[in-house]
């Protein structure tokens, strides 16, 4: 029995652990081992790294945060979470864990452009491709650089990225834009073109990558991907939690989810996906929870 359990090891699900361990409530932590910031080359918009810092170098300095404190941590992915007598019940690494209350901090998987993965694996290390022009929009300030996706996602991230460089072409990978007529009149508006034409393929060159149309290629400096993601609220929603349309969670303003004993940060709520963000939110997340708690069981020493 734990006073809570964490599912998912990245930048949030690490921080509600560590922010739990401190108000000395009993945690358990499984995590499957894929965060999105693991993806990261190296992240120059985390506050306050001023060398910058790879996503595998930060993760590493997070876990090495969590050992100094007594949490049981396995490396599992969580298949289900029942609702038990005493809060939830869950399966994690050949163990039954029952717990008073959970942090989900899942996260998100992106929707990866047609690559192959050592192909992707390299565009990505090399910053030819990138998937977050909040992050790292300034790294291609004033770069020659192209967004694949579609409609307002498209649309969206090709306007956002406009105000950092003048070179930005919206592209997608079937030749169908799905832009309406005020889209596209406001961007060619600003100067972004848009090809409608189906993608056939990328190459990676030297500095650049060239998408590859049926009639000829086109090289750019970074590829934003704004393709979406896959929001990993599948164990919530079986508990019936809350969400968008797109599968966020929906959390009041303590990151409560609208299952008692049940809260959420990071990705897989609604809101900017940024590692600071989801710390602050763990924060708020694992506080809440201490005080929930706090009602039912004393925590006085
Ligand atoms: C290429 C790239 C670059 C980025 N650059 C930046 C940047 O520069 N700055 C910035 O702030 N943000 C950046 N981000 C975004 C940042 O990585 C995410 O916002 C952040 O990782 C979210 O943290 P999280 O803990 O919510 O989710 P994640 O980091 O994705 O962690 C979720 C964890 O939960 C685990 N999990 C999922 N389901 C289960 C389950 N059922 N059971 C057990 N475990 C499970 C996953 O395996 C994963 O380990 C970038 C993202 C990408 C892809």
């Amino acid at each position: 029995m734990y006073d809570a359990a964490v599912v998912g090891g990245g930048p949030a699900g690490l921080a509600a652990a560590l922010y739990l361990a401190r108000f000395h409530l009993s945690v358990f932590l499984a995590d499957a081992g894929n965060s999105r910031a693991a993806l990261i080359p190296k992240t120059h918009n985390q506050p306050f790294w001023p060398e910058g810092i790879s996503g595998i170098d930060l993760l590493d300095r997070m876990r090495s945060h969590l050992i100094k404190y007594p949490i049981d941590i396995v490396r599992s992915e969580v298949a289900e979470i029942r609702r038990g007598q005493a809060g939830f019940e869950l399966a994690a690494g050949g163990r039954q864990v029952i717990c008073r209350a959970i942090v989900l901090a899942t996260g998100a998987v992106d929707r990866r452009p047609r690559m192959s993965e050592s192909d992707h694996s390299a565009a990505l290390h090399s910053g030819l491709l990138r998937y977050c022009a909040i992050c790292d929009g300034y790294e291609a300030t004033d770069r020659a650089i192209a967004v694949v996706g579609m409609g307002d996602r498209l649309y969206g991230e090709a306007k956002f990225l406009r105000s950092y460089t003048s070179t930005v072409t919206a592209l997608s990978e079937t030749g169908l834009v799905g832009l309406s007529s005020e889209q596209h009149s406001e961007l060619a508006a600003i100067g972004v073109e848009v090809i409608d034409k189906p993608v056939i393929g990328y190459r990676r060159l030297d500095r650049s990558l060239e998408v590859l149309f049926l009639d000829r290629g086109r090289t750019f400096e970074s590829l934003y991907a704004a393709l979406g993601s896959v929001v990993q609220s599948r164990l919530a929603a079986a508990l019936g939690a809350k969400m968008s349309e797109e599968g966020c969670l929906l959390v009041d303003e303590h990151q409560r989810t609208s299952v008692r004993g049940l809260y959420a940060a990071g990705d897989v709520v609604i809101g900017v996906d940024q590692i600071s963000h989801a710390i602050g939110q763990a924060g708020v997340a694992a506080t809440a929870l201490r005080n929930d708690l706090c009602g039912a069981t004393s925590l006085l020493r």
